[in-house]
């Protein structure tokens, strides 16, 4: 099994603390992991922020307190003390950067040359309105217009060329909102655009894992059917943040995309 989601940043980037994913890994089965940390701890993502900003106490108090504390050349030091060892599973270094329309070539400039395996990207923003932090957010939020922009915002993602993947898609269900149309034409658009891209899509249990009262299990079954319809791989993914949650719902997320049929 492979688990192609798993953020260190609960600790320091040291050897040691890379040593407790790969041994959960080990006990989990878990035969390969892709690392990756969210853009905005790194102050070199810091500008790309600016657009969510001023817009509610609760997101502002969450980027002064996680934007930016961290320089990207701190992590990139660990990824070249790790490619110097071996373990006893594959592991893989990324970034999962935060989509913003209009970034594009922001993020490009960036990530250029910094040797990273993979790059991953989410939608955590609909148009500077953040989402997935907490419920109470949505209070007074047009859900219709929330869904089209997400998705909109996805299928420009995906399109951008950017990424190497979608982190993910179709977590926008998590507080249990739902739109009043159906999305089978976004979905199908997303799956169209992520199959030109080349880029994989991830089946991610963490979604469910942190709400498990309102959220699906990761993506619908329709938007499964999609992507596989328009031939994309489906990687399975935990979201941990912490080394315990290294490979937690992969097993369940690959039944997920077994059990849709085309
Ligand atoms: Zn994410
Ligand atoms: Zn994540």
């Amino acid at each position: 099994m492979t688990d192609v989601h798993i953020h260190l940043e609960g600790g320091e980037y040291t050897l040691g603390w890379l040593e407790k994913f790969v041994s959960r890994a080990k006990e989990t089965d878990t035969d390969e992991i892709w690392l990756l940390e969210h853009s905005y701890l790194f102050r070199e993502f810091a500008p790309m922020y600016g657009c969510i900003l001023g817009k509610n106490a609760f997101t502002d108090g969450w980027f002064s307190r996680r934007g930016g504390i961290r320089e990207l050349s701190e992590y990139l030091a660990l990824i070249g003390e790790a490619r110097r060892r071996s373990f006893p599973v594959r592991v893989r270094f990324g970034l999962e950067v935060c989509y913003f329309e209009g970034a594009e070539e922001f993020v490009r400039d960036v990530t250029r040359g910094l040797g990273l395996d993979f790059l991953v990207g989410s939608v955590h923003f609909i148009d500077g309105f953040a989402f997935d932090h907490e419920a109470a957010l949505w209070d007074g939020v047009d859900i219709d217009r929330a869904y089209r922009r997400y998705f909109e915002s996805s299928v420009r993602l995906a399109e951008s060329g950017v990424f190497d993947g979608i982190a993910h898609p179709d977590s926008i269900g998590l507080f249990g909102f739902q739109p009043s149309f159906p999305l089978d034409e976004y979905y199908d658009a997303l799956a169209a655009a992520v199959s030109n891209s080349g880029m994989y899509a991830e089946e991610n249990a963490g979604t469910y894992r942190r709400h498990p009262d309102t959220s699906p299990f990761g993506m619908n079954a329709s938007l499964i059917r999609a992507m596989k319809r328009h031939g994309v791989r489906i990687v399975t993914a935990s979201d941990a943040h912490t080394p315990y949650d290294v490979g937690a719902g992969i097993r369940e997320a690959q039944r997920a995309v077994d059990s849709v049929t085309v």
